[in-house]
């Protein structure tokens, strides 16, 4: 009881949780403890709760069985109590009424009616007296009574009067020794074997309350204990299973809110993926894929409504800007510029930035002039991306060019509006830039043809269709041949000869004229060769060399192999290059290939010189040999600034010891004036034309070291 009363105390809760600790901590001792430990550790883990619920269920059964087993013994034990009682009582009443008996005896007269009722008395006194001496193991005070063996216990007097009594029945009525025998009975021996039988009764009654007295006891010993296993247990089942639950649902809560936030973190980020999957990270506008889904959408509208203008705008000179202000100023100036392009637009019109410096816009037109709505828009746009802008302190400005179709009702698909507008775009730029043009089919022809040729170009130089005419040059000094030039050609199967205006620009926008350069080259260095297997030594052989193809990695490489699988040497080979080649930002590395070619043994010429604006630091810089004049001033060689400008050219030329090589010579009268400025080599069709190898070859047997132009008739004209 007071176990229980411990733990419902007042400071029941905190002594509980201690009571748990210890209990979780010897768990956890115990694990190193064999298979008690381990069972132990089961006991205190929450987890294995039903095992204290099994282990408190048994003990109360325990408890429950122990208890009836101790009222059903109860019982059995008061009844067989009582008899007892009853019979020990009953041997007084015996005692009392067989002394009496024994005086009736002594009559004569009534002494039959008493023998008999005497004896059936005797017997059952005899017989109780039997069985509580059987009993008086259960009955320890009235054993001390009964005494056995001791002359004045209650067994010894009782046998005593139980012989008396006998002889009392056998002798017979007025016999002296039947007084003699009354008389003790009355004077000593009835009075103390009563009161023995008195003691005996009590001690019997002590005995049996006694008893009942402990079973009680008992029996409230196991209700408490029954109490206090079910206390036990609600605090070793009821409350872990309850604070179990309770754990449980915590954590389930937390789970679901963890989820929730989850499931927030993940939709913001889908809705940042899908934001990055429409839109272009740099200017946030919309990109292409955006730009379709949209432009699909408008042509879905059912509602009628104006046509839509899509307008394909491309900034100009932003290549230049990226390559000479870096990528950084590149980057700010298309922020910039999709700005100025959504500052000039509505809420619902769409811009997409679809390529490095292009975008396209979408705008619903609502005008009664559609066309010239779109044209105003599309100027407005052009000019307020002209304005200049501000980056980082440096006033920036960028032009742009745009190309724009209408969807009209015929509702076509997004992919070819686009196109639409891209073709008009390109006319826009070919037009010199900075302008709006609007798509008409009869732009889709002239870029359809533009298709046809660059596949046709390509297809050209899978064919090896580039050819090397060769154009002679002769020594002003003595009109004797000094090379040749070797300008390509592309021998088109449909179309006969093309010259290279017909197809370099092309090639140079699909980046293939390296390609050309190459088949060229082969060509011109393979006739050079024919012309030294013929015994012409003193034909030298200039080769025109793109950016591109000295920005290639193996030009010098393929070019040296090239010479030495024929058995020429450098020193047979001129390269010209043009001016704008040196003074690109990007022409270091063609730079550093003139420059291995120089250190080779190839001697370098600039091409058209006087055109460009070649920085005159790079005549030092390079190692060159010659600088053409460019045959413009040839050509204009009558006017007096020309003239100038081609003498300048010669005091530079000599100064920097460079041959002067001038083209474009047609006339004696050219000749004859250049040959007085002091040029030393002459190019032109007064010379000879550009030729195939074959006529190339002819040309030189017909004229081997021979003067091509007469100089002594020269002579006697110009004087
Ligand atoms: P270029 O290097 O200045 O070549 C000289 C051009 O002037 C040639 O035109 C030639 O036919 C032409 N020409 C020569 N003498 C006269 C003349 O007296 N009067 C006139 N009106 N023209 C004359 P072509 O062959 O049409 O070449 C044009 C340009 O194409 C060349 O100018 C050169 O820049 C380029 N080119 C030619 N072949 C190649 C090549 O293999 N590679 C590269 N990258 N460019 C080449
Ligand atoms: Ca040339
Ligand atoms: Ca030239």
């Amino acid at each position: 009881m007071s176990f229980t009363i411990f733990f419902i105390s007042q400071r029941f809760p905190a002594r509980l949780k201690i009571f748990y600790k210890t209990f979780g901590i010897i768990g956890h001792r115990c694990s190193a403890m064999g298979v008690p430990g381990l069972a132990f550790r089961r006991l205190a883990d929450v987890r294995f709760l039903w095992v204290r619920y099994a282990l408190g269920i048994l003990l109360l059964i325990g408890l429950m069985l122990g208890g009836h087993q101790i009222h059903l013994q109860s019982l059995r034990e008061g009844v067989t109590d009582a008899a007892t009682i009853d019979i020990s009582g009953r041997q007084r009443m015996l005692s009392q009424r067989l002394t009496a008996f024994a005086h009736k005896l002594n009559d004569p007269v009534q002494r039959p009616a008493y023998a008999a009722a005497t004896h059936e008395a005797l017997d059952l006194f005899e017989t109780s007296h039997g069985l509580l001496l059987a009993r008086q193991a259960a009955f320890p005070s009235a054993a001390d009574v009964y005494a056995v063996g001791a002359p004045d216990g209650l067994d010894a007097r009782s046998r005593a009067f139980v012989a008396d009594m006998r002889m009392a029945l056998q002798l017979a009525p007025g016999d002296p020794r039947f007084f003699e025998l009354l008389a003790r009975l009355d004077s000593t021996a009835f009075a103390p074997l009563l009161r023995q039988l008195d003691a005996a009764v009590k001690a019997i009654t002590a005995d049996a309350e006694a008893r009942l007295g402990r079973l009680g006891q008992l029996q409230a010993l196991l209700l408490e204990l029954s109490l206090g296993l079910l206390v036990f247990e609600a605090l070793l089942i009821f409350w872990p299973a309850q604070r179990a639950v309770n754990q449980a649902m915590r954590t389930a809560k937390d789970r679901a809110a963890d989820l929730a936030h989850r499931n927030r973190d993940l939709q913001a980020l889908s809705d940042r993926l899908e934001y990055s999957a429409l839109h272009d990270p740099l200017t946030g506008l919309a990109n292409r894929k955006k730009l379709y889904a949209e432009l699909e959408r408008r042509l879905q509208r059912s509602a009628p409504c104006g046509p839509t203008c899509v307008m394909h705008v491309d900034l100009d000179r932003f290549k230049e800007i990226n390559d000479t202000l870096g990528h950084a100023v590149g980057d700010m100036v298309l922020k910039r510029a999709a700005e100025a392009m959504k500052s000039k637009l509505h809420k619902d019109d769409l811009v997409a930035r679809v390529g490095g410096d292009e975008f396209v816009i979408v705008v619903d037109l609502e005008s009664a002039d559609p066309l010239a709505q779109a044209q105003r828009i599309a100027e407005g746009v052009i000019a307020r991306i002209r304005e200049p802008m501000l980056i980082d302190e440096n006033s920036c400005t960028v032009g742009a060019s745009v190309g724009y179709a209408l969807i009209g009702t015929d509702r076509t698909m997004p992919e070819r509006i686009v196109a639409d507008a891209d073709i008009a775009l390109y006319e826009a730029k070919r037009d010199g830039k900075g302008k709006a043009k609007c798509f008409t089919p009869r732009m889709r022809n002239g870029v359809e043809r533009r298709h046809a040729l660059i596949q046709d170009l390509q297809r050209a130089l899978d064919a090896n269709e580039f050819v090397a005419y060769l154009q002679p040059k002769i020594a002003f000094s003595d009109g004797r041949i000094t090379g040749f030039e070797a300008l390509t050609r592309w021998l088109h199967p449909a179309r006969g000869v093309l010259p290279p205006a017909d197809f370099l620009d092309l090639a140079e926008e699909i980046g293939a004229t390296d390609l050309i350069d190459r088949q060229a080259a082969l060509g011109g260095v393979d006739a050079l060769a024919a012309m030294r297997a013929r015994g012409w030594q003193r034909p030298t052989l200039a080769l025109n060399a793109s950016a591109k193809a000295l920005r290639g990695s193996d030009y010098a490489a393929d070019l040296r192999m090239a010479m030495a699988m024929r058995s020429l040497a450098p020193g047979d080979i001129r390269i010209e290059v043009v001016e704008h080649t040196l003074i690109s930002d990007t022409g270091d590395k063609a730079i550093a290939t003139l420059r291995a070619l120089t250190a080779d043994g190839f001697r370098i010429d600039i091409d058209d010189f006087g055109t460009g604006y070649a920085s005159l630091s790079m005549l030092s810089k390079l190692d060159l040999a010659g600088v053409k004049i460019d045959r413009e001033l040839v050509g204009d060689i009558e006017n007096d600034r020309s003239r100038q400008v081609i003498a300048a050219i010669v005091g530079l030329a000599k100064g920097l010891n460079l041959e002067i090589i001038a083209e474009g010579v047609e006339t004696q009268r050219q000749f004859a004036q250049l040959r007085a400025l002091g040029c030393d080599t002459a190019q032109g069709f007064g010379v000879g034309k550009p030729m195939s190898r074959e006529d190339a070859l002819a040309w030189l047997d017909q004229h081997g070291n021979q003067p091509v132009v007469d100089l002594t008739t020269l002579e006697a004209k110009s004087a």
